[in-house]
């Protein structure tokens, strides 16, 4: 039995109780690496189910109702980029995350895939470690929907929608308001990749001349009022060529 998005147990104890295991729909063609995922993601408390292409997992998913897809990119028949278009026009599924498996060479792709509704992505060759990390992550992000609510706190951040003010470690931190809204979006985000053109279209959208460029300035002023070291930051990750990632501090 999988519970619906918005009322699962802590992810600590899946592997425990049984009853609240989430299932993972795993799509990878390749059995090698297929198997590595299966057995790191069970390992970690996860059900899992496999599928070599993506013909059934529409049908499947359906069925069972995951609560989160691990799709690659290239298989055989329809690829991960069309299965992730069929995902998100599917009504019932169109909430559910979807990370990508992606080819260290096919930057172009990653920006591709998460503008077509991926969650996150995970470069070959990957760790396990780094796989039940990110699936973790993204589910964390689902679990809290934060956008509705008028207070975000993520770490030692408390992200007032209502007076739209910021504190860090409870002191009031001075924002603009483009940075406070590049902020929020990036909160309510929690562990999901964003790209400088989706961020531009949520933040800018009623702005011209402004460029996906300019987002790194932002982001730049950002951390120097959020983070602790701003040259490593713990909240606002850069993913490079791609965008950014607004992450929980572990
Ligand atoms: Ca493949």
């Amino acid at each position: 039995m999988h519970l619906p998005v918005g009322s699962f147990e802590p992810l600590g104890d899946a592997g425990i109780s049984g009853e609240s295991r989430l299932l993972v729909f795993v799509v990878e063609d390749e059995e090698d690496i297929a198997r590595l995922i299966s057995h790191n993601l069970q390992a970690a408390g996860f059900e899992v189910q496999s599928f070599v292409s993506g013909a059934s997992v529409v049908s499947e998913a359906l069925r069972e109702m995951p609560s989160l897809f691990l799709l690659d990119v290239m298989l055989p028949g329809a690829d991960g980029f069309e299965l992730c278009r069929q995902i998100r026009q599917t009504s019932t599924l169109s909430a559910t995350p979807i990370i990508f498996l992606t080819a260290k060479t096919e930057e172009a792709d990653r920006v591709k895939g998460l503008e077509l509704g991926g969650d996150d992505y995970i470069t070959k060759p990957f760790s396990p470690r780094e796989l039940v990390a990110r699936v973790r992550s993204v589910l964390r992000g689902v679990r809290k929907p934060l956008v509705n609510s008028e207070m975000l706190r993520v770490g030692d951040l408390e992200i007032d929608a209502s007076s739209m003010t910021v504190q860090v470690q409870g002191r009031a931190v001075l924002t603009t308001v483009r940075e406070f809204r590049l902020l929020e979006y990036l909160a309510s985000h929690l562990g999901r990749v964003l790209t400088r053109n989706q961020l531009l279209d949520a933040v800018w959208k009623e702005t011209p001349f402004v460029t996906p460029r300019s987002i790194d300035v932002y982001v730049r002023r950002l951390r120097e009022k959020i983070e602790t070291d701003p040259r490593h930051p713990r909240y606002l990750k850069t993913l490079r060529g791609i965008g950014y990632r607004f992450e929980s501090p572990r």
